[in-house]
């Protein structure tokens, strides 16, 4: 039996070594936007399929039985085609995300999008922004006379307005850690979007200590029909479960 992992996440990460341990063939695919990445253990695949219509060959073509959807909760794109080239398939589909974060202060400012996020986090002075890279040109403009420290895994092309101070880091990250980073930059609003998870949560629990505040943008809607579960383990079952039951 052959399982494609979407991956690019830590639970896709740890999926590929379960299924592994019970003699699953896995091929773990990633989009190849990080400059080195961490490798999943087993079969590795790095780069766009092309689309909708280009899953859909690599499906046909790869002899793959099952797909686990493990991406970010914010890749929309891929989990969409993924939805759409395995109904096309008729290939079983599983979409393995992990909890959103739980506001324990009831402070936090829940937004729709990163655009609202940039137009909320303005009234702050000291911004601390941890989106990513790829919706880092919504916030130039609004941001653009403020004092904003990026933290981004890559070095990027191209130039940040004056105030803003690019750190380059990849998690897991500490309170103690993030706590100190936000001292450092007297930072009073913090702009995360809602990735679930304990390896970047850290952020959340310092800006907690210090009194800033969080401006969370919420998850997209994922693809409609598609089952989800929560937990590695869970992944797992679906995978080693008789064929039939898992369409
Ligand atoms: P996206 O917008 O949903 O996808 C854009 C395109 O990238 C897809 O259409 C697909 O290209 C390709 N792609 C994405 N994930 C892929 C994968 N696992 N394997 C092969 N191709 C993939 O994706 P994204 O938000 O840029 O995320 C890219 C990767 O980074 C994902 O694997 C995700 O798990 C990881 N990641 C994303 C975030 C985030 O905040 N978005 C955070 C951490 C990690 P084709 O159409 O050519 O197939």
């Amino acid at each position: 039996m052959t399982v494609l992992v979407l991956g690019g996440t830590g639970e896709a990460r740890a999926l590929a070594q379960l299924l592994c341990d019970n003699e699953v063939d896995v091929v773990s695919s990633l989009a190849g936007r990080v400059r080195n990445p961490r490798l999943p253990v087993g079969a590795v695949r790095i780069g766009g399929f092309g689309g909708v219509a280009g899953l859909h060959v690599y499906l046909r073509t790869h002899g793959v039985d099952a797909v686990v959807d493990a991406t970010h909760p914010f890749a929309e794109g891929i989990s969409a085609n993924a939805a759409e080239a395995c109904r096309a398939a008729r290939i079983p589909l599983v979409r393995l995300q992990r909890p959103g974060w739980t506001d324990n202060t009831g402070g936090w400012i829940r937004v729709a999008c990163h655009d609202e996020a940039a137009r909320v986090a303005a009234g702050g002075s000291g911004v601390f922004l941890t989106t990513g890279r790829q919706t880092l040109d919504r916030f130039v403009e609004p941001l653009g006379k403020h004092r904003v420290v990026v933290r981004i895994v890559d070095p990027l092309d191209g130039e940040f307005p004056p105030g803003w101070t690019v750190v380059h880091a990849r998690g897991p990250y500490t309170f103690d850690s993030e706590r100190t980073l936000m001292r450092e930059y007297d930072v009073d609003t913090l702009v995360t979007k809602d990735s679930g998870g304990d390896l970047t949560r850290a952020k959340l629990d310092a800006a907690a200590d210090l009194g800033a505040r969080v401006i969370m943008v919420n998850r997209p809607v994922g693809p409609p029909g598609v089952r989800t579960v929560a937990t590695v383990g869970d992944a797992v079952a679906w995978v080693l479960e008789p064929a039939v039951s898992r369409i």
